[in-house]
């Protein structure tokens, strides 16, 4: 066959056409899948507004949403104090997208910004666990219908991984043991898992759906999350901004 596309007086058959078209149709959309996400939270001004807060959060006082915090008609309590500047669906490398909110503490140091259960549930934190903890919420009526759901955090350690800044009443290998909402969690940090590439300071909060046998699926596949937003009573803004509005006494 190469032979004969070389010699230049056989044109190559036609399934030679139909498979190009197909090899070059399927690399744009393998592209578009794996880069447009990306482009988009790039175009979005997401990283812009991030690097204005972490430069001077003072000039942006009505980005941060208070800790504890009960937003609109959210049935869960603002898990920690900061700018929601990243978004669940966006994205930071190739072929991923986010599965939660990260919460950027106006703080400059690590180990300082208090972080709270969302909700009443049963925490765990998983033996090799240094920077996070997960709650369960069986019976949760609020959106899902009395579906079980858990709420997840993390990157409460320091970024070079050697101190958790996890609260003490939860050890690595604590298993189902209730908390009630605002109970401390722990403090933001920057620990990523790699003590050479620690993240900016924040907290990652997700809200994760369960598994057919009552365990938790995978949080970092976006598909296994919900969208923290109307857990959280949180809003979007046209500004690309999240707020809170105060649940009103009526
Ligand atoms: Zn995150």
């Amino acid at each position: 066959m190469y032979r004969s596309l070389r010699k230049g007086n056989t044109r190559p058959p036609l399934w030679f056409w139909i498979a190009l078209l197909i090899a070059v149709v399927g690399a744009f959309a393998v592209g578009a899948y794996l880069f447009l996400p990306q482009a988009r939270s790039i175009l979005s001004g997401d990283y812009k507004r991030l690097m204005t807060w972490l430069g001077d959060s003072s000039d942006h006082q009505d980005w941060d949403i208070p800790a504890q915090a009960h937003c609109g008609r959210g049935a869960m309590l603002f898990p920690t104090e900061g700018f929601i500047g990243f978004d669940r669906g966006d994205s930071f490398r190739p072929g991923h997208l986010h599965s939660g909110f990260d919460i950027f503490s106006p703080a400059k140091q690590e180990g300082a910004t208090p972080v709270y259960a969302a909700y009443d549930g049963y925490l765990t934190r998983e033996a090799s666990w240094l920077s996070t903890v997960i709650i369960r919420h069986p019976d949760f009526q609020p959106i899902v219908n009395g579906a079980q759901i858990w709420t997840y955090y993390t990157h409460m350690a320091s970024g070079d991984g050697t101190k958790s800044f996890i609260a003490s009443a939860f050890p690595a290998g604590t298993y189902d043991v209730f908390v009630r909402a605002g109970t401390l969690l722990g403090y933001q940090g920057t620990w990523s898992g790699d003590p050479a590439d620690p993240v900016g300071l924040h907290l990652h909060f997700s809200v994760v759906k369960s598994a057919g046998d009552g365990s938790y699926l995978n949080e970092g596949f976006m598909q296994n999350t919900f969208d923290p937003a109307p857990f959280l009573g949180v809003v979007l803004g046209e500004d690309g901004i999240y707020t809170c509005l105060s649940q009103s006494p009526n």
